[in-house]
């Protein structure tokens, strides 16, 4: 689904990224009447992971979390979240409120007083995708909402967020990787040089060398795509490592299949009717949103050489 819809409309694939990361672990940890507002479409959810302070390193929540009755105080300066206007509640991250572990997560209801959205999303790309920064100064929320037990944010960042959210990121990617192969194509086919008795651009062979890139790179990223999926399902030894380097690998091969879809559609792909600049634009969040590509690097690198991720 989400693969399909990013064919079309990157924002709107996100906004579904998030919600379903959300709602995985709502899904495990929360409560019947909110899975099942979930599950009739009444409730949009979100992760408010990234904070100002330690940023992609999304594991390690500074915000604080304080018991107080049956109530617990929140205070955190997040970087991004998704959805931050329009989510019903957000999933979100902090320190535990005793004890040694790294984190907790809470299902906090986006009315909740003492928080604010700060700004509306005005950067490259998704321009519908309504991140923004949200910040949290004594938001009281009840201790039942708790996501989980007290610190183990970690351990479900891990084990349920992080596989959802890869796999459903790298469905994004493909999807625009789909779209510009498509739209390359489609142009390559039309563009007509008056001055050389009407031969299409697809007449070239650099443009078709440059077309048979851009598909052999969507057909690799698909096929480690579906691969990992298959591990997840079928709970492979090497799932974990799948779930590492697909959302790497397609976020870097949508990279550089939108590059190439830019430079075959030259001149015309700088018009918005073509429809590859949105594109080009779009694909860039997945390779910054945590975890990095470049952090993906060192852990597939420490997990192939045998060193602890962390
Ligand atoms: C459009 C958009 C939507 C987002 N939505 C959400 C959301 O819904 N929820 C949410 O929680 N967050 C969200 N984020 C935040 C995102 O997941 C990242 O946390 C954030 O974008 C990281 O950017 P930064 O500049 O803060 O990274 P920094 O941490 O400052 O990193 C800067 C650079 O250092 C590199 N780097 C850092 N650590 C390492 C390392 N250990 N090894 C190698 N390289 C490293 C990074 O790869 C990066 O290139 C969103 C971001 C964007 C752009």
């Amino acid at each position: 689904m989400i693969e399909r819809l990013a064919r079309e409309c990157g924002s709107s694939a996100m906004v579904m990224t998030m919600h379903y990361c959300g709602t995985a672990v709502i899904e495990k940890h929360g409560s019947e009447a909110v899975r099942r507002a979930v599950a009739s479409g009444k409730h949009l959810s979100t992760l408010a992971f990234s904070e100002s302070g330690s940023r992609s390193h999304f594991w390690a929540p500074l915000g604080t979390a304080r018991a107080d009755g049956a109530h617990v105080v929140l205070d955190a300066s997040k970087s991004w979240i998704t959805s931050a206007h329009h989510a019903d509640a957000y999933v979100w991250s902090s320190r535990p409120t005793a004890g040694s572990g790294v984190s907790s997560l809470w299902l906090v209801e986006r009315s909740t007083a003492g928080l604010s959205v700060s700004g509306g999303f005005d950067g490259i790309g998704l321009r519908g995708n309504d991140s923004a920064p949200v910040k949290a100064v004594g938001a009281r929320i009840p201790a039942a909402n708790r996501l989980g037990g007290d610190g183990e944010g970690f351990g479900i960042m891990m084990g349920t967020v992080l596989p959802t959210f890869s796999v459903l990121i790298s469905a994004g990617s493909v999807g625009m990787m789909e779209a510009a192969v498509e739209r390359t194509i489609e142009h390559a086919g039309g563009m007509k040089y008056a001055h050389l008795s009407g031969s299409a651009l697809h007449e070239l062979p650099t443009i078709r060398a440059y077309i048979a890139r851009m598909r052999i790179q969507t057909d690799m990223a698909r096929a480690l795509w579906n691969d990992a999926i298959t591990a997840l399902e079928s709970g492979r030894a090497d799932a974990m490592l799948r779930v590492l380097e697909v959302k790497a690998a397609t976020a870097e091969s949508a990279r550089e299949v939108l590059d190439t879809a830019m430079r075959v559609c030259a001149g015309q792909a700088f018009r918005k009717d073509v429809g590859v600049e949105r594109r080009f634009r779009d694909t860039r969040a997945a390779l910054i949103m945590a975890p990095t590509s470049d952090q993906l690097y060192d852990f597939i690198g420490k997990a192939v050489c045998g060193l602890p991720l962390f």
